[in-house]
């Protein structure tokens, strides 16, 4: 079957056991298997469900018969793959690799493809909606502050209809989610600010906004993004891996609807965070000196950035740069430095705020530099390998 960029289709497996594994459908994880059997891939990174629902573990998977257990969606995950992509798997230069991505996921990849660290023609990227994920530990004394439940009994959550419902043996339980929101819970803080939703930067975007009627809960809305994206799904529709049926009119209008609701929401939230600042570099380190005084140089926010590529860091205390005696920065620089390097390129994934001790918003302050390079430069990052960083010269 001819399938061609931009089309839409609503689809679930052909698989059963997949299709019931599958968080709408099984598709991805027919997609993957499929991609392993025929070898068009050596290897697919996944996520699987690791301890319980609120361990989010990156897989390398290559036994197709493996690819099932990566089945189904795990909102706690604060992962970003870009990481284990481009740090682990030598940025997919010896291997063929299909990723399933978040929005952030593939915002990150397409950087690190743009500065070398990341082979593009080897990587396929087969990205899943995204409303938000969520901080495991910080859900799970939600889940029993203020949903009064046991995690453990938690068999799914989800945000719809601006709610975040967990669902247990004993039925559902929804509370609004800007309620929780407004008190510090819910979604990490850079999944609300994020401003891109469907991953139209990825070869496939999938998700279940706009699945209605008959398959609505049982299929997977598909939007093919590139010529990539398009060849995939036409095979596995060949093959008759899964089945295909055009999507209903109004589910077409009610994904975008969502989707332009979150988006004014995301944008939101970015006034808040950016509010008493204009974006500039020293003004944002003015704004935020007390925070950035806390700092307490662990180099966490260094290491967890997808992005942080330098394999001689100047900021290393040992490095020629600094005061003459081994000292490192005071903070205001150190983050100066960090600052100039990751303006034009931060997807604000937020792995940073994740991991910083010091509980400093890293993440936020880095977003309002960047959004500032947005509106001079008018680049966004992430969003396609063909325009060039604003701050590098890139032979594209
Ligand atoms: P499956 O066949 O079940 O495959 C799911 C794939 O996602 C697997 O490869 C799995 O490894 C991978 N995966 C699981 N967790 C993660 C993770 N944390 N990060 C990266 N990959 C992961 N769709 C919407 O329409 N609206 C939403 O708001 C929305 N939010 C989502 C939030 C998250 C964190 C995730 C992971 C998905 C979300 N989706 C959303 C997509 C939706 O849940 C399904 O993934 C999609 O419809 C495909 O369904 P499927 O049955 O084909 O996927
Ligand atoms: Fe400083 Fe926090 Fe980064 Fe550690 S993680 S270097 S404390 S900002």
């Amino acid at each position: 079957m001819s399938v061609k960029v931009n089309e839409q289709f609503y689809a679930y497996s052909s698989d059963e056991a997949i299709k019931e594994q599958g968080e709408y459908g099984g598709v991805v994880t027919t997609i993957m298997k499929s991609l392993l059997e025929t070898g068009a891939v050596d290897a697919i990174l996944a996520v699987e469900e690791g301890f319980d629902l609120y361990d989010a573990v990156p897989t390398l998977i290559t036994d197709p018969e493996d690819v099932i257990k990566s089945a189904g969606s795990i909102h706690c995950g604060t992962l970003n793959l870009a990481k284990p992509l481009s740090k682990y798997l030598n940025g997919a230069k010896d291997l063929k690799i299909a990723v399933t991505c978040k929005p952030c996921d593939a915002m990150t990849i397409r950087e690190l493809i743009k500065k070398g660290k990341i082979n593009g023609d080897n990587v396929l990227l087969i990205g899943v909606n995204c409303g938000g994920t969520m901080p495991p530990v910080a859900t799970m004394d939600m889940i029993r502050d203020v949903y009064e439940l046991d995690p453990k009994d938690v068999i799914k959550e989800e945000i719809s209809k601006g709610k975040l419902i967990m669902e247990t043996a004993d039925g559902e339980k929804g509370i609004k989610i800007d309620e929780l929101e407004a008190q510090g819970m819910g979604r990490r803080e850079n999944c609300q600010r994020c401003d891109l939703k469907i991953p139209n930067n990825a070869d496939l975007a999938l998700g279940n906004w706009g699945v209605i009627g008959p398959l609505a809960g049982k299929a997977t809305f598909v939007e093919v993004c590139t010529e990539k994206g398009a060849e995939i799904l036409g095979k596995v529709i060949d093959e008759g891996l899964i089945v295909t049926e055009e999507p209903i009119e109004k589910g077409v209008k009610i994904r975008e609807n969502v989707n332009n609701f979150m988006l004014k929401e995301s944008l939101h939230k970015k006034e808040e965070d950016y509010a008493g600042t204009t974006g500039d570099i020293l003004d944002v380190l003015n704004k935020y000196k007390e925070d950035l005084s806390k700092c307490i140089k662990c180099y966490g926010c260094r290491e967890a950035c997808p992005l942080c590529y330098c394999e001689d860091c100047c900021l290393e205390a040992e490095g020629p740069e600094w005061v003459p005696g081994g000292q490192i920065p005071t903070a205001p620089f150190f983050h100066l430095t960090r600052m100039v390097h990751m303006a034009d390129a931060c997807t604000n994934c937020g792995q940073c705020s994740e991991v910083c001790p010091s509980e400093i918003p890293v993440a936020k302050i880095w977003s309002t530099v960047n959004n500032k390079v947005r509106d001079i430069y008018g680049y966004v990052p992430g969003r396609s390998d063909d325009v060039p960083l604003p701050f590098t010269e890139h032979p594209l």
